[in-house]
């Protein structure tokens, strides 16, 4: 097949065209893989998975999923010596899968019960009964296995420059937008203390108690930390197979004491783990996807760690390139949160080139909740993410948005508005100067702050370069500058309520209360699993969101209201009627074969004066009369009070008009041409898409009326469409001005004679 050519066009003369449409699509940049097990391509099973097995002797495992503990590998002999609870392994081991499965979807049976049971479940086993559930099953058990009750959200804020005050900007809206956590990376290694530092400042400006993390070579984020520049961690990576621990220098003890060393100094700490990273690394041992997460989280669980960013990560792309791999990123997660884990679901990597692969893949991460819905939301834009694009970045932010108000779900993220944005901009960028200052890293330029203040991304800033920020950075370091620095800097500076925010955060790992599990900060308190407890249990449990919080949700932009339409027409409630259009007595039948009748609705020009075309109905009625006249018919205009229907506007237009042949007309726009003796809907003609009709359609449709007149059946005029979701762009305004009109009616009011006088038109809407 490879030797046809596709982007020949006379070739491709016997081709259907639609695949040449479909081959322009971004869908067509995906790649997709094809199950091999052999190759390490298997998603839920592989014919080399181990059938789930568990043996006991004197409280030690001796067989594990089909291997004696002879040969266990060092995953095997952690996860039996620290994951398997020898009380429950019988009981568990000994139920039917389809059973366990069944709990897992029965609001009957609680969260508290399954997570016991999986203490006695092996990694074969664990991944043999969430294989069973479908992907709504899955989603399912995940909303009722989920650790705290309220969702959370977590962002990356990076940009392709390092520099530190687009940084500040972007994680204090970032924090606007409502994140409980924000991480960054580096483009340069060496930059990342002059990134945490950014970004510590940035996350303090509009309130306090979001955690931050930056991402580097595990020592130095450990050093970081302990300087108070980071609050959480999830860089400590878990590998399925032995091989894959042991091509990074480390263990599942090594990696445990790692974990233990974060949380011993207040750093909240998470593992890592996702399907397919052993097989990027080419050390998948022919198992299943699933099968190597099971044992990951066996492993973490095992750790004493209290959770887990979970769901693909770096190998999302590629699972979600197989057939039943988004599934498989979903059955991993449940997984996670039903050993007890807390659980950052991944979503934090562009798995699709297709918006439509994108919004379909985060639904039901959205309907079910989620500890942190993304393991890393692109807060700034594409380009500027240093992790690589998230699944969703700055560009589709308000889409976001849209998809929890649509749901009426809780995504974690809340509206933001321009001037409020643009404030906390400049307030982050200027605290970072002052602090900058303070500490004697250099004066700050203000040319510098304001590209940054304005910038959607770094292409537009002309602040610092990568190359500028890292003596920063190093000075940084090697004055052991820390965060009570800041504090003290911010505070010297008049940066009072910033200072406040960030000593919250040092108060946060003395106390440690937000090392339990699922912890965030929200209003100065720490919510966990401990004190929010997910607790579904069937309608009318769990997560609901508070009536202020669904509020805050509504608040996007584009929201459509009567006094908005009525404000667009320049109008108050009464109108304003029309100086062109002057009511002249009851309207009679007439005896001109060749009068065409335009019967306009209640409100048209009276209190609604455009269509939704945005065209003056004066221009309108204008084009119309010319369009009449043209054709050779003479043009009257009636107004009807009993009706603001389409049809019946047309209908008794023309039963008032002497040919027989009328137009109805509503103010906005919606037109149709008619015959007296013809059912209500048989209508001539219609523009039922009033917004793309322009004025040569209506002089058009005038000259057809006029034509008919003598006995002609003109080609009917077309306004084309070119697949415009008309519904979605104009009903909220179509109806509200519906109703407008529909709130003039007179019941059995007769048509009035409406006396059109062109020449009256005021001169500033005459254009
Ligand atoms: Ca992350």
């Amino acid at each position: 097949m490879s030797d046809l050519p596709r982007d020949d066009a006379p070739q491709n003369s016997n081709r259907w065209r639609r695949f040449a449409e479909w081959d322009e699509r971004p869908l067509r940049h995906d790649l997709f893989a094809a199950e091999n097990p052999e190759a390490g391509f298997s998603v839920f099973h592989s014919p080399y998975d181990p059938a789930p097995s568990l043996s006991i002797e004197g409280g030690r495992v001796t067989v594990m999923d089909g291997k004696p503990a002879a040969d266990f590998d060092i995953l095997d002999a952690f996860i039996a010596a620290h994951h398997i609870d020898p009380d429950m392994a019988a009981t568990a081991m000994a139920m039917d899968p389809g059973d366990i499965a069944r709990k897992l979807v029965d609001i009957n049976v609680p969260r508290q019960e399954l997570e016991a049971l999986a203490r006695g479940l092996t990694p074969a086993r664990l991944a043999e009964v969430v294989g069973r559930l479908s992907a709504l099953e899955i989603t399912f058990a995940y909303a009722k296995m989920r650790q705290r009750q309220t969702p959370g959200n977590q962002a990356h804020v990076t940009n392709a420059k390092d520099d530190p005050l687009q940084l500040a900007a972007d994680a204090a809206v970032a924090v606007a937008l409502g994140f409980d956590e924000i991480e960054t990376t580096m483009r340069v290694a060496s930059n990342s203390w002059a990134n945490a530092l950014a970004c510590t400042v940035g996350a303090a400006v509009g309130r306090g108690g979001v955690l931050f993390q930056c991402s580097i070579e595990e020592a130095e984020e450990l050093q970081i930390g302990l300087a108070g520049l980071a609050s959480y961690a999830e860089t400590v990576s878990v590998y399925g197979t032995e091989r894959a621990f042991i091509d990074g220098d480390d263990t599942p003890w090594s990696k445990a004491l790692l974990t233990a060393a974060y949380a011993s100094r207040g750093i909240k700490a998470r593992c890592t783990s996702g399907a397919a990273s052993e097989l990027l690394m080419g050390f998948h041992e022919q198992r299943s996807l699933l099968y190597l997460e099971a044992r990951c989280l066996c492993l973490q669980r095992a750790m004493g760690v209290q959770g887990t960013q979970n769901g693909g990560i770096d190998g999302a792309p590629l699972t979600a390139s197989m057939a039943g791999g988004v599934r498989e990123l979903m059955a991993e997660n449940l997984i996670a949160v039903w050993l007890g884990l807390e659980c950052a679901s991944g979503n934090d990597c562009r798995t699709s080139e297709s918006e439509i692969r994108v919004g379909a893949k985060i639904t039901p991460y959205l309907l079910a909740g989620s500890d942190l819905i993304c393991s890393g939301f692109g807060s700034i834009k594409k380009y500027d993410n240093s992790f690589n694009p998230s699944l969703f970045n700055g560009e589709e932010i308000e889409d976001y948005l849209l998809l929890q108000r649509d749901f009426q779900t809780d995504g974690g993220l809340t509206p933001v508005e321009e001037d409020q944005v643009l404030g906390l901009r400049v307030r982050a960028v200027e605290a970072l100067a002052a602090v900058m200052e303070e500490l004697g890293l250099g004066s700050v330029p203000r040319a510098r702050m304001m590209s940054v203040v304005f910038a959607s991304g770094s292409e537009e800033t002309e602040s610092y370069t990568a190359g500028e920020v890292t003596p920063i950075s190093a000075a940084i370091k090697a004055r052991g500058l820390t965060a009570i620095d800041v504090v003290r800097a911010l505070a010297r500076r008049g940066f009072t309520q910033e200072a406040e925010n960030l000593l919250l955060m040092l108060r946060q790992r003395i106390s440690g209360d937000y090392l339990q599990t699922s912890a965030m900060v929200r209003d100065g308190r720490v919510m966990s699993a401990i004190n929010d407890p997910n607790n579904y249990s069937g309608p009318g449990t769990g997560y609901r969101m508070p009536e202020p919080r669904w509020q805050a949700v509504q608040g996007i932009r584009n929201v459509l209201t009567r006094e908005r339409v009525l404000a667009a027409e320049n109008v108050g409630e009464g109108g304003a009627e029309a100086d062109w259009l002057v009511p002249a007595g009851p309207a009679e039948k007439g005896v001109n074969p060749h009068e065409v009748v335009i019967g306009v609705s209640p409100g048209f020009g009276r209190q609604l004066h455009q269509t939704t075309a945005g065209h003056a109905l004066a221009d309108v009625v204008a084009a119309l009369v010319g369009g009449i006249t043209a054709g050779g018919g003479t043009a009257r205009v009636v107004r009807m009070l009993h009706t603001a229907d389409t049809s019946f506007l047309g209908l008794a237009a023309a039963r008032l008009s002497g040919s027989g042949f009328g137009i109805g007309i509503q103010a906005k726009g919606t037109t149709v041409l008619h015959q007296a003796d013809r059912m209500p809907h048989m209508n001539l003609e219609l523009f039922s898409n009033a917004p793309l009709a322009g004025l040569d359609h209506y002089r058009a449709l005038g000259r057809n009326a006029a034509r008919h007149t003598f006995g002609e059946a003109p080609e009917p005029v077309m306004v084309p469409t070119h697949g415009e979701a008309l519904g979605a762009r104009f009903h909220v305004r179509v109806a509200l001005l519906y109703a407008i009109e529909t709130g003039l009616i007179e019941p059995g009011g007769h048509p009035v004679e409406l006396d059109y006088r062109p020449e009256m038109r005021a001169p500033e809407a005459a254009q």
